[in-house]
């Protein structure tokens, strides 16, 4: 995880955010889903069940349940039971008998045959009466009896008598209330009226509300499958497998484009940063233009950073050419002093063998000052050019035979130029180019060995090739052979003209000259260092 990019770290914790949000609203979800859906299939077992209570009642004595009684009605059957539980009417779903006491407490679950089944019971009391009386005879003409929620109490007139009844509205009443054995104060009256006419009789109707009436209560029971609302659970559960991935899917999508665009001012600053590191350019500044704090603060730090090291650098050059130019002189009196010595006949053999070592020493410091020099004016902007169209193909020859005439160890420079290549440059700058490579192949090369210098022009391009069959570059150190100072042969470090300064200064010319640098080494086989230049 460590090593996995802050990026990739981001997304996936927010994405591992998004499933776990995910999965909690889904598991809201759906508890509320099913829970809505339970209530919903018991709500309508209830209502089935309360509506048909209305569809029973006792007409002249006898129980009538109604047509409209509906025993199967959206998936709840109803059953109809007397006060003793004994079924009356109705009948349950196929296959289940459920053997349950009746009670008006609440919705239950039960299991028959491996199905679940939402059972309810509502116990319905006859508590509403309505009688026709004959007004004229005090015959009860018909009696009613059914279930009322609400009732309200009558207050109009009692004591209405027309020309043609022998009872009033009160004495029909209270001949009511003597067929049904009950006190005036057991009932509540809710209607009293002249309601039609029998064989020219008038009809009295007359409503109350009595809790004393003594007729049986009687039960019904609903009864509907709980499994109407599993299905809508496995609907749910199917949609939520469908519906998650591509939640999780789009969540890391956005994800991914969030943690982009604010990562978008980090990557402008990182590469920046690399512009300017892998560039040679120390003026160029980083600049994300970005409003964050933090940013801003990481940006000020590196172009701080970037102006300390270009201070140093530049104080690091001055030093370089201060120290260079005034080894030189030293230098030059030593040279001159060891030359003096040496031509000297009276000096033995001894002190001969010791000033030919300081001469040799001195010399080579020579060189490094002076390629010292050369890097320190260059970077300093103090070099002069001198640019003209030269013949290269000359410049090459010339070098590799003035090298091959001095290799030495039985090695053979073989010189393969194409003639008349003219290209604009810097004579003396170009000769060192070509004589460091063909040094280098020389001193790297194996005893009776052989460098290939080869030199062409495609059209677009100037290519030249110095190969040797010598010691080879390891791996480790290919790419940094153009770092100054950088010997990989370690073992030479004491030669003649071997400072460490040789490659980098044929990189210097080479960019100077819109070119560029490139090697393949095999260690132990050879290296072929290529030098391209645009016409
Ligand atoms: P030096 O003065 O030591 O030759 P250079 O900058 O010219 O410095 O080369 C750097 C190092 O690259 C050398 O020390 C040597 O190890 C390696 N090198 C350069 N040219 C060759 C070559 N033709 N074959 C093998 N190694 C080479």
């Amino acid at each position: 995880m460590k090593n996995t990019s802050l990026k990739f770290r981001l997304n996936l914790w927010y994405t591992i955010l998004m499933i776990f949000l995910g999965i909690c609203i889904l598991g809201v979800v759906m508890i509320a889903a099913h829970t809505s859906q339970r209530s919903h299939a018991q709500q309508t077992l209830i209502r089935s069940v309360e509506r048909n209570v209305d569809e029973i009642e006792i007409e002249n004595g006898i129980l009538d349940i109604e047509r409209d009684f509906a025993y199967r009605n959206s998936g709840v059957y109803s059953v109809v039971f007397n006060s003793a539980g004994e079924k009356i009417a109705g009948d349950y779903p196929d296959g289940i008998n459920p053997e349950l006491e009746l009670d008006r407490s609440e919705v239950r679950k039960r299991e028959f045959n491996d199905v679940d089944y939402f059972i309810y019971d509502s116990i319905m009391k006859f508590n509403k009466f309505e009688y026709r009386i004959d007004g004229k005879t005090g015959e009860i003409l018909s009696s009613e009896a059914e279930y009322a929620a609400m009732v309200s109490k009558f207050d109009g007139d009692l004591d209405i008598k027309t020309e043609e009844c022998e009872l009033s509205l009160r004495e029909a009443f209270e001949l009511v209330l003597q067929q049904m054995n009950l006190k005036e104060e057991d009932v509540l009256l809710t209607m009293a009226q002249i309601h039609d006419y029998h064989y020219n009789n008038p009809v009295y109707e007359i409503e109350f509300f009595t809790d004393k009436a003594g007729y049986d209560d009687v039960w019904i029971r609903g009864v509907m499958r709980a499994d109407s609302e599993d299905s809508v659970w496995d609907t749910v559960m199917i949609l939520a497998f469908i519906l998650l991935p591509v939640f999780i899917g789009t969540a890391s999508l956005i994800g991914n484009l969030i943690t982009k665009l604010a990562y978008k001012p980090i990557e402008t600053l990182s590469q920046a940063v690399s512009r300017i590191s892998s560039g040679d350019d120390l003026n160029e500044r980083v600049v994300t233009k970005d409003g964050d704090p933090t940013l801003l603060q990481l940006e000020n730090n590196c172009n701080m950073m970037l102006e300390r090291l270009q201070a140093s650098f530049v104080s690091e050059k001055q030093f370089t050419s201060d120290a260079s130019h005034e080894l030189r002189t030293p230098v030059t009196v030593i040279l001159a002093e060891c030359d003096y010595q040496l031509s000297r006949d009276d000096i033995g053999p001894e002190e001969r063998e010791s000033f030919i070592e300081i001469r040799k020493k001195a010399l080579n410091m020579k060189q490094l000052i002076t390629q010292l020099l050369y890097f320190a004016r260059m970077e300093q902007g103090k070099m002069r050019f001198d640019f003209a169209p030269n013949d290269l193909s000359e410049l090459v020859s010339a070098v590799c035979g003035d090298v091959g005439s001095i290799a030495g160890r039985g090695i053979k420079v073989s010189a393969h130029i194409q003639p008349g290549i003219i290209f604009n440059m810097d004579a003396s700058l170009m000769a060192r180019l070509v004589e460091n490579l063909v040094s280098n192949a020389v001193r790297y090369g194996k005893e009776n060995g052989r460098v290939d210098v080869t030199l062409e022009e495609n059209g677009k391009e100037i290519i030249l090739t110095v190969s040797d069959d010598g010691i080879g570059i390891s791996s480790d150190d290919i790419d940094k052979i153009w770092q100054r100072f950088y010997r990989a042969d370690k073992a030479r470090s004491g030669d003649e003209g071997c400072s460490g300064l040789g490659l980098p200064m044929v990189k210097q010319i080479a960019i100077l000259h819109g070119g560029k640098v490139s090697v393949e080494s095999e260690e132990g086989v050879g290296s072929t260092f290529k030098v391209e230049f645009k016409v």
